[in-house]
């Protein structure tokens, strides 16, 4: 009893955490489906998931099981903005697809570059990725941390001239 309670209760929360996560609902899958499409084998096993008990704003793709998941508060942030969740999901596809070495800033940079390219493809709007973060600038100023390039950064190569 002593080492099965502690399995136990281990069991118990891994269980609520994942069953936090639902499959992302039909308009969100109508356009992961396409950009998966436009994508090509590579990404063949990617799924689409939310994580309806994290309020945060993320996204986490996990390259081995092709698991995108979607936080609660990223979906709420984006209601009215189809595209840019799109937008976000190629980014997403882009980092499943082509596994990155180089730093953390330049891996992100490419899996932006790829979501624009991948957005054209799939015929949904490739400047959706810079009227998101013009909106994430308009909200929060200029962010920037150790893993991802700044918002402005980001704002700047991802825009329509
Ligand atoms: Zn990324």
């Amino acid at each position: 009893m002593k080492i099965i309670l502690p399995i136990m209760i281990a069991m118990l929360f891994s269980c609520t955490a994942y069953s936090a996560e639902v499959p992302a609902g039909k308009q969100y899958q109508t356009q992961f489906n396409k950009l998966k499409k436009a994508a090509g084998s590579k990404v063949n096993h990617a799924k689409l998931y939310i994580d309806t008990s994290d309020m945060n704003k993320d996204v986490i793709a996990y390259q081995g099981t092709g698991r995108i998941v979607f936080t609660q508060g990223e979906i709420l942030f984006n209601i009215g903005h189809l595209d840019q969740t799109a937008h976000i999901m190629a980014h997403e596809l882009g980092h499943i697809s082509n596994p990155c070495r180089g730093s953390s800033k330049s891996c992100e940079r490419q899996a932006d570059l790829y979501a624009v390219r991948l957005m054209k493809k799939a015929g949904l709007n490739h400047c959706a990725g810079g009227q998101y973060w013009k909106r994430m600038l308009s909200i929060y100023g200029n962010q920037s941390g150790p893993s991802h390039p700044s918002f402005r950064t980001r704002y700047n190569y991802l825009r329509c001239k």
